[in-house]
């Protein structure tokens, strides 16, 4: 455990499939701040793509860990175990849907899961089983994630994708009326698309989308892989906008960095999967379940949905005054501490001048930054990382100031 970031990044390339492109190697983090293995701090805006919403090592988290490890580590879903069934019920309480709960190990999973569950329902109810997804969605990267996802770049290579996805135009209800056909068993939707370049959902399409449903018999699925946990200021992202989903889907944030997904479902469909008919080795394991009531506990001891909304104004006030300065900025956008900053430009390349500041950051597409910080985040932090996103933007894009 003592190589540096640049041999570290060596074996990387050496032995490890170039899915992804690291130039840093992370050795350590401590709520919002993680160290490089050259002991290089940098404030974490990435929360790890979503995923520390109480900040890195949580000591709630750790020892929720800890102790679930030292007692049972796996038992298989032949078996109950409490912390399963615990994090279930409580899900469940959060959601207020009244349903029950399957358990993935990734959003992939969990979307996956509630395609195979749209799908059961809907061929024994009319033979039905297209699912409509919208444009600049983001729902995974297996095959029929990546079939549901509606991005190209995310598809090519991989023909024949499997069948039953049609796509639509995001807050555009017009568009998904006109691709619902006698095969429509379900509308799958993130309210904030995420990868697809923060976009919040309107109030207006989250609503117009919830009542087509209902005048179609067709299921609502909210993906809240990224937009759950809290992220946005409410539980999960659907809360924020007074429709109820018939099925959502969390991941990332939910086991504070423990692999975990979960399909949460309304009473109406909770029992469409029976024994046999769909399943997980791993999923709801004991470790991640612990995990992730640690989170939740967290979430409601620190007030972290009131944060996350209050931390939100405060960042997106900060980014609008630098969209106001600089010409190359072109909006802010977003819910909670879910944000993101469109650039006339490659976007990489801002999120390296911050990177450099020593602040880190994501792209959503090519053109938008976006900022995840964690919920914990403090006043003094965030008036830090302002300071290095004020410096980059002066470095790069200074001199050419509108005033
Ligand atoms: C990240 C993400 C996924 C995929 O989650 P994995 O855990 O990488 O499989 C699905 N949907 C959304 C909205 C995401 O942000």
């Amino acid at each position: 455990m003592s190589n540096n970031t640049q041999e570290i990044l060596e074996l990387y390339k050496k032995s490890v499939m170039p899915t992804y492109a690291p130039s840093i190697a992370i050795a350590s983090g401590k709520g919002v701040t993680v160290r490089d293995a050259d002991n290089r701090a940098f404030y974490d805006f990435t929360s790890g793509i979503g995923i520390h919403n109480v900040g890195h090592c949580h000591p709630k988290v750790v020892k929720a860990i800890q102790d679930q490890a030292a007692t049972l580590i796996h038992a298989s879903n032949l078996f109950a175990t409490e912390p399963q069934v615990n994090l279930a019920a409580k899900l469940v309480r959060l959601s207020g849907l009244g349903g029950k709960v399957f358990f993935a190990n990734s959003g992939a999973e969990a979307n996956e899961a509630a395609i195979k569950l749209a799908r059961r329902w809907g061929v024994a109810n009319g033979g039905r089983y297209e699912i409509i997804t919208m444009r600049g969605s983001f729902h995974g990267r297996t095959l029929a994630t990546v079939a549901a996802t509606g991005q190209g770049w995310c598809q090519d290579g991989y023909d024949p994708l499997p069948v039953g996805f049609v796509y639509a135009d995001f807050n555009d209800l017009a568009s998904v009326k006109a691709a619902v056909t006698d095969k429509t068993v379900a509308i799958m939707l993130e309210p904030v698309q995420g990868e697809g370049g923060v976009n919040p959902a309107t109030e207006e399409f989250m609503r117009g989308v919830r009542a087509l449903c209902d005048e179609k018999n067709l299921l609502m699925i909210c993906d809240e892989v990224q937009s759950g946990m809290g992220r946005t200021g409410t539980w999960f992202a659907w809360q924020g906008y007074g429709v109820e989903p018939d099925l959502f889907t969390l991941a990332k944030a939910l086991a504070g960095g423990v692999p975990m997904g979960a399909l949460v479902s309304k009473a109406r469909y909770a029992d469409v999967f029976g024994p046999s008919t769909h399943a997980s080795t791993f999923g709801g394991n004991p470790i991640a379940a612990a995990a992730a009531l640690a989170v939740i506990e967290v979430i409601e001891e620190e007030n972290l949905l009131d944060r996350a909304k209050e931390l939100g104004e405060l960042l997106k006030a900060a980014l609008q005054a630098e969209v106001d300065k600089y010409d190359q900025l072109l909006e802010v956008r977003g819910k909670g501490l879910m944000l993101g900053l469109a650039v006339d430009g490659d976007a990489k390349e801002v999120v390296d001048a911050l990177q450099a500041q020593g602040l880190l950051t994501l792209t959503a597409g090519p053109h938008v930054v976006r900022f995840l910080p964690p919920l914990v985040l403090k006043e003094d932090d965030l008036e830090d990382a302002i300071d290095m996103i004020s410096d980059a933007f002066d470095c790069a894009f200074g001199g050419e100031e509108e005033g």
